[in-house]
């Protein structure tokens, strides 16, 4: 008997790095500085809020984009930070996380055809997400080691097909940030231009030394071409609860609805209404990129205890390593071997390359415990 055949539209893809990186951490009991999330409690308040949301009956759908209340609270929040004039009800739209916001901005905007800039290395979800809506990535790979943005690259690989510039920062995996250098630069290449820009800045807290978040909020003239995507699960230390948002210019947004309202409808309630009071509280999100850097610097010190040499990171949860000094192994298979044989897990950075470029770093999640990274520590310095 005939039966159907699929035909991947995604042939090339297997399971993510973080999901294979994990299970083997769980099989092989060691700690995980892998896949990206803290592994201290959340703010027990933001729970009790859900908690009390949950009882009083916030539990139906809500508004298919969005509790208006939060998108007003945010709207406050990105006038306060960014000086940012954005409009709740027209151009924020409350998502099921930061990933979905990314795809469904991708989703609105591509057709097949289209040509998108994609900078390597690359969160996983970009390059599949492009490739999934018959569209073209353009790879320009940042400069190593400093994982900046060769401006002159950018300006040589736009064509007449190129509709849409994903953006990144602070930067997983490389921690690197947005200067107002880049944002001069970005500008002058978009100018006159159709092209539209997909600014992932799920990390907007997480930014250290002082440093100021480039985003797009603060720029009119790259407001007015950007999606820009957030997440919950990132400034609250909640990331299994999957709560994002996307900010877009009315005409944008109105696009990115239509392909919202059929795919997800509307997201979880209960959270919006406890977020809806939560992000009032500005010290929650304005102490993070200090205490975060707290980590950064507390592992930083501790790893020169062993053979591996820290790159810089400037935001984010992560911080690359290479490892000249230890091995002339490929990462996936240093990897691999310090989770099986050392009880630490880490992510290669290979695995954000397409062409699986090795420059022998790999990435540690350091939004851990203090007593999490001590014992990771402990077992790294036996590498050899
Ligand atoms: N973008 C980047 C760069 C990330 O690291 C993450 C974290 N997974 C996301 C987007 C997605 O966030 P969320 O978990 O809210 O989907
Ligand atoms: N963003 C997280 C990371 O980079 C993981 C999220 C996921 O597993 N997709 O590790």
């Amino acid at each position: 008997m005939a039966s159907p055949t699929i035909h991947s539209k995604l042939p090339k893809v297997g399971t993510t790095i973080f999901t294979k990186m994990s299970m083997l951490a769980a099989e092989y009991k060691a700690i995980n500085l892998g896949q990206g999330f803290p592994d201290f409690m959340m703010n027990p308040d933001l729970i009790a809020l859900v908690n009390k949301s949950m009882q009083d009956g916030n539990n139906q759908y809500v508004h298919m984009n969005g509790l208006l209340s939060l998108r007003e609270r945010l709207a406050e929040k990105m006038a306060d930070l960014y000086d940012a004039n954005i409009h709740p009800d027209s151009e924020i739209t409350i998502t099921p996380g930061g990933t979905y916001a990314i795809y469904t901005a991708l989703t609105t905007v591509l057709r097949p055809g289209d040509e998108v800039i994609v900078f390597e290395p690359a969160y996983d979800s970009y390059i599949p997400n492009i490739i999934i809506n018959g569209a073209i990535p353009v790879l320009i790979p940042l400069s190593f080691p400093s994982y900046s943005i060769n401006w002159q690259l950018v300006k040589e690989s736009i064509t007449s097909k190129t509709k849409m510039i994903v953006l990144n920062s602070p930067n997983n995996p490389t921690g690197s940030v947005l200067s107002s250098y880049d944002i001069e630069q970005l500008r002058s290449v978009v100018k006159n231009t159709g092209i539209f820009i997909l600014s992932d800045e799920v990390y907007e807290h997480l930014i250290f030394d002082d440093l100021r978040h480039e985003t797009m909020l603060r720029y009119p003239d790259l407001l007015e071409r950007s999606f820009v995507c957030f997440s919950f699960g990132k400034t609250y230390h909640c990331t299994g609860w999957k709560l994002g948002y996307c900010v877009a210019p009315q005409p944008l947004m109105n696009e990115f609805r239509k392909v919202h309202q059929f795919n997800c409808f509307s997201s979880h309630s209960p959270v919006q209404f406890a977020l809806s009071e939560f992000v009032q509280q500005k010290e929650q999100y304005l102490q993070l990129g200090k205490t975060i850097q707290q980590k950064r610097d507390y592992f930083q010190s501790l790893m020169q205890q062993t053979k591996f040499t820290a790159l810089p990171s400037h935001g984010s949860y992560f911080q690359l390593y290479r490892y000249e000094g230890l091995s002339e192994e490929k990462d996936m298979d240093l990897s691999v071997r310090i989770t099986k044989q050392y009880g630490v897990a880490t992510i290669p950075v290979s695995a954000f390359y397409t062409g699986q470029k090795d420059d022998r770093v790999i990435r540690f999640c350091f939004a851990k415990k203090q007593t999490t990274l001590e014992e990771a520590v402990n077992r790294l310095i036996k590498c050899g």
